[in-house]
């Protein structure tokens, strides 16, 4: 893991312990992930972001919405996955990125337990990840 991911880490745990965010922390953020950690604030506050949650295995993927209106939403995993174009072409491609601002979103919202939680079953979730 580089030095710029154990940063990001040790920011997050202490987000996701406090469920907040203090200005301090804010900066950092604003730091590692820039331009994108703005779009992700504004996904956040619009509460773009979904928690689709399978019962009973408790397994959970995120569904964030597009930003600009022809889009459709982004499926993701906070910390390693997203199906948007800018995943594979910034990060896993060109690794300029720590992660897309649908995997920020998704990680914001859930830290600050701001997501729109939303029920399915196993069966529901495996056709989802099927169709990714
Ligand atoms: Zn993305």
């Amino acid at each position: 893991m580089s030095a710029t991911s154990l940063v990001a880490e040790t920011v997050w745990k202490s987000v996701e312990s406090t469920r907040s965010v203090t200005q301090h922390q804010l900066s950092i953020l604003h730091f590692l992930y820039g331009k994108n950690f703005e779009r992700a604030t504004k996904i956040v506050d619009q509460r773009g972001v979904k928690r689709i949650s399978a019962d009973p295995s408790g397994r959970y993927i995120f569904q964030v919405v597009g930003e600009s209106r022809t889009k459709e939403d982004y499926y993701c995993f906070a910390e390693n996955y997203c199906a948007c174009y800018s995943f594979f072409y910034d990060i896993v491609n060109r690794r300029e990125q720590l992660c897309c601002k649908h995997q920020l979103a998704a990680r914001l919202a859930a830290s600050l337990e701001a997501c729109v939680e939303v029920k399915v079953t196993d069966e529901q979730l495996a056709q989802l990840l099927s169709k990714l």
